[in-house]
């Protein structure tokens, strides 16, 4: 397609070259007065007196036109009389017309365009009305329409717009208008302006459909109405931006809206830096040349700006004519043209020479009040080049370039356009929507008489963090309560946002700030700084609060599982080491008097089963018999009672709390959200309008889904409008109902109402962020200096002040009763290891005193056998091995009858407690 587009252009302009080669061979030297004319609507002088000097300055400019003078003919119409027209035109061609310009309206336009045509001589337009049939004589200096409309395209995506609204006027307006729909990553609307100059209507409605940018096609004489009429529906915020297609957005008077912050756009085709417009504009403002014209000047004078500006189309009316100056005066090189009076007549012949000068036309360039004019071979021009421009405090001012062939060129640097938003946003007292949620938001407490005002009302976490954010940024502002007490969420049948997210789509306010959640669907919608604070949901239930029913095995619980089992260990290794001891230690064994016996043997008291059962004594604090001797099995028995000392002192004290618990409520067994979804004696609910209930309602997850149909099938609703609401209810329905909510404002909570708790881990994973109107200028410089107070480590110092520090924060614990005193708990071994190490360490130092009183026993007795100390060891070990045990202790209980033994009488009679005897030096 494209290369056959291009063939036919090429051939087009072979085909002009070939016919103008012809054509000029034939031609005569210029006459040597030659005549253009002119068709005016009466209401356009500017156009009159525009054209009339831009033909005096074609006469006195030396380098047109050398032996030919210029004259214009002018005739005056009056509006959209077409017939006029006609006549009009034929009485110019009566005289002898080398072109014709004007007039602007389209219909009058057509009629003279056809005589144009039938009679070949070249017509100028400088409207902006292309006419749908082209026509072969008629040359357009406005831009195309497809060159302006791909303008409008490249403007707007530099621009970052995704989603606007189109506001149009007329057919002409769609037309120019009807490119950016077809872009499919843009969502557009379009709304007609009606033709009365009351616009309010629909602009209401796109305030009410928060449409924040608009692309205004409307006729220049109506521009200024339509703003004005924005400004009274508040359609002309910081919020709002505008594209405005008309390219004489200069000659309107914008002195009212340069203070809003209203970021208003458009493009411009005569450019008034331009040395040769501010000329010109001289030229027609002090009246420097004088040429038979007293009033309206063809420049637009702003008072506010003291400067005048050029409409497109009157510097059009200059340009065309020195574009028609020169196709003359490069034809006048060569060949004289031959003017003739021309007839409307039906057999009239047309102008033998409008075809050379069609084509003359069409081939030069000249450097115009509008740039470049260059004409394609249909007589279109395509190649323009036109300024970006933006109005400022100061009026409008250039910010870029867009040219056909090079797209935009956007000369604004980020840093200025930061610097603007910060001026706007000292300028503005920003108003803040929130709603009460502690600690974010709270009315504060006050013992003065004196109430508070303004911002002084409130206190909290987010007040502390916007006075944080005023004091870097350098905004005012004024909190404001959300009227219908709501966060936010999408409304089915309004079709629309309630809540704070709602204010700021409706420009009610410029920031919403409080517990404010961040999801996809508010992100859609709204702007979001990045996340302050991240937290998930969890449950709030009340602490159990009545005594705990008995159960036969309570007194198991003060110990955990594995204290009891590692109990058990310690008690039989305890008992086989002290057996072992007994057996390793010589100091250990005692004389044995065994009933019918007369010899006294060495016996060792500590069998196996009276290790057990000394064990057993220590652990229920009662003493056996069996008292060791040994230095070692006594570091162990001592090691042993102070094990059991502690294990008992801590198994008793607990058992006390595990007995005086409340009793066991339903609320004991509920760990989780899955518990409760199993059950339905406990209710559960969240806030109405939050996003917790929303979690619940798109969530995937059938156990969700499952609690979801139940909080909304039960009855009286589970739900509640504020988090402090859901708290009450939690604690006025004690055990019976269960909260879902954040878990930051539980840990709030739970830290002061020491009758509440957190029930089960968190459900989900999401953060608050404080919420803009979409596209809002502030939502950078609020997100850099979020960035900075949470560097600075500012964030985490106000949560600690908010949680921990001010209103009675840090009073109870997790592990604390509805009273503030601390919940029974399983001793488990984490708590209580320690004592079984101490018993561990115990067992060691015994076993290596054991060992040395060994070796000591040995070596004594090895030196006075004289045998060697290994020798002596190894009888020793063997003797205890095989020493009798004192197991009977009935017979120690008998004193001997007779004392044969020379130490006999020595040994005194057992400690009749102990029965043992109580210093073995005595049968030694
Ligand atoms: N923070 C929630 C929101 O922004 C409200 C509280 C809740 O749903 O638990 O919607």
């Amino acid at each position: 397609m494209a290369v056959c587009r291009g063939c036919r252009m090429g051939g087009c302009l072979l085909l002009l070259i070939i016919i103008l080669l012809v054509t000029s061979s034939t031609l005569v030297s210029t006459a040597e007065h030659v005549r253009i004319g002119g068709l005016f609507e009466a209401d356009n002088q500017r156009h009159v007196t525009a054209f009339r000097y831009a033909v005096d300055a074609i006469n006195s400019d030396s380098s047109f036109l050398t032996t030919t003078h210029l004259s214009s003919q002018v005739e005056q119409i009056s509006p959209a009389d077409s017939f006029a027209a006609s006549r009009k035109v034929c009485s110019l061609l009566s005289s002898g017309i080398v072109s014709i310009f004007g007039p602007k309206s389209p219909r009058s336009s057509w009629h003279v365009q056809s005589v144009c045509d039938s009679l070949e001589v070249p017509h100028v337009h400088t409207s902006s009305h292309y006419s749908d049939v082209g026509t072969d004589f008629s040359l357009y200096l406005y831009p195309h329409p497809d060159t302006l409309s791909q303008a409008y395209i490249d403007v707007i995506n530099t621009l970052g717009w995704h989603k606007f609204s189109i506001f149009y006027e007329n057919d002409d307006g769609l037309v120019r208008t009807q490119a950016l729909l077809k872009n499919q990553l843009w969502q557009v609307t379009l709304r007609q302006l009606p033709a009365s100059p009351d616009y309010r209507g629909v602009l209401k409605e796109a305030k009410e459909a928060g449409v924040t940018h608009m692309v205004l096609d409307a006729q220049n004489h109506n521009i200024y109405t339509v703003l004005k009429q924005a400004q009274q529906v508040g359609l002309m915020t910081s919020y709002h931006n505008y594209f405005i297609t008309s390219l004489d957005l200069e000659t309107i008077d914008l002195e009212e809206f340069r203070h809003g912050g209203t970021n208003i756009t458009s493009l411009r085709l005569v450019s008034p830096d331009n040395p040769l417009v501010q000329q010109v504009i001289q030229d027609w403002v002090f009246g420097e040349l004088n040429y038979g014209r007293t009033v309206d000047p063809p420049t637009t004078t702003l008072q506010s700006s003291n400067r005048s500006f050029l409409e497109t189309e009157v510097a059009l009316l200059y340009d065309g004519v020195q574009l028609v100056a020169k196709a003359l005066t490069d034809l006048d090189r060569s060949h004289r043209v031959q003017v003739r009076p021309l007839q409307c007549d039906i057999d009239s012949s047309p102008w033998e020479y409008g075809t050379s000068l069609l084509n003359y036309i069409k081939l030069v360039q000249v450097e115009g009040l509008t740039g470049l004019i260059k004409l394609d071979s249909e007589g279109f021009r395509r190649d323009v080049t036109l300024d970006i421009i933006e109005l400022t405090q100061l009026g409008l001012k250039r910010i870029g370039t867009w040219s056909s062939v090079n797209g935009t060129n956007y000369t604004k640097s980020d840093t200025e356009v930061q610097l603007g938003v910060l001026d706007n946003l000292h300028k503005n007292t920003l108003v803040i929507t929130t709603i009460l949620s502690e600690p974010y938001m709270m009315l504060r407490e006050t013992t003065s008489q004196k109430p508070t005002t303004g911002n002084d009302r409130y206190e909290g976490f987010c007040v502390d963090l916007i006075k944080e954010m005023a004091s870097i940024l350098g905004f005012n502002y004024t909190f404001k309560l959300v009227d219908d007490g709501n966060y936010g969420a999408w409304d089915e049948t309004q079709q629309r946002y309630s809540g704070m997210i709602g204010e700021l789509l409706t420009q009610k306010a410029d920031l919403a700030v409080g517990d404010l959640t961040i999801n996809y669907k508010r992100e859609q919608a709204v702007d979001f700084t990045q996340p302050w604070m991240s937290f998930g949901i969890s449950i709030l239930f009340a602490k159990p609060s009545m005594r705990e029913s008995t159960s036969l095995f309570t007194f198991l619980r003060p110990l955990s599982c594995d204290v009891w089992v590692y109990l058990v260990v310690a008690y039989l290794g305890v008992s086989l080491v002290l057996f072992l001891l007994a057996r390793l230690s010589p100091y250990e064994r005692v004389p044995v008097y065994v009933m019918g016996e007369k010899s006294v043997s060495l016996g060792n008291q500590y069998t196996l089963c009276n290790s057990l059962w000394f064990t057993t004594g220590g652990l229920v604090q009662r003493a056996t018999h069996h008292m060791p001797r040994a230095c070692s099995t006594r570091i162990m028995a001592g090691i042993w009672w102070l094990f059991t000392l502690l294990m008992v002192s801590s198994y008793t004290a607990n058992l006390v709390s595990f007995l005086t618990l409340d009793h066991m409520q339903p609320q004991l067994l509920i760990e989780g959200a899955e518990d409760l979804a199993h059950q339905t004696k406990i209710r559960y609910g969240t806030v109405t309008q939050g996003l917790t209930r929303n979690f619940f309602q798109s969530s995937q997850l059938a156990t969700h889904q499952r609690m979801f149909s139940f909080m909304e099938s039960v009855r009286p609703s589970v739900y509640v409008r504020s988090t402090s609401e859901g708290v009450q209810r939690v604690r006025k329905e004690r055990g019976r109902y269960a909260f879902f909510m954040e878990s930051l404002s539980i840990e709030y909570i739970t830290q002061r109402n020491c009758d509440l708790m957190q029930i089960g881990g968190l459900l989900d994973s999401k953060s608050y962020g404080i919420a803009l109107p979409p596209g809002s200028p502030f939502l950078r410089p609020l997100n850099d200096a979020l960035l900075k107070i949470q560097e600075e480590g500012k964030l985490q110092m106000l949560k600690n002040k908010w949680w921990q520090e001010k209103r009675g924060g840090g009073r109870c614990h997790q592990d604390t009763d509805y009273r503030g005193q601390p919940l029974a708990s399983q001793l488990t071994l984490d708590r209580i290891g320690g004592v079984f190490l101490l018993l561990l360490a115990g067992v060691g130092v015994a076993l290596v005193v054991a060992v040395c009183e060994l070796i000591c026993k040995s070596r004594k007795q090895a030196s006075e056998k004289q045998v060697s100390v290994w020798s002596e060891m190894s009888e020793e070990l063997k003797n205890s091995i095989h020493s009798t045990p004192n197991t009977n202790t009935t017979t120690t209980t008998t004193r001997p009858r007779e004392n044969n033994n020379p130490l006999e009488g020595s040994i005194p009679p057992p400690d009749p407690y102990t029965l043992t005897y109580p210093d073995k030096q005595q049968i030694i």
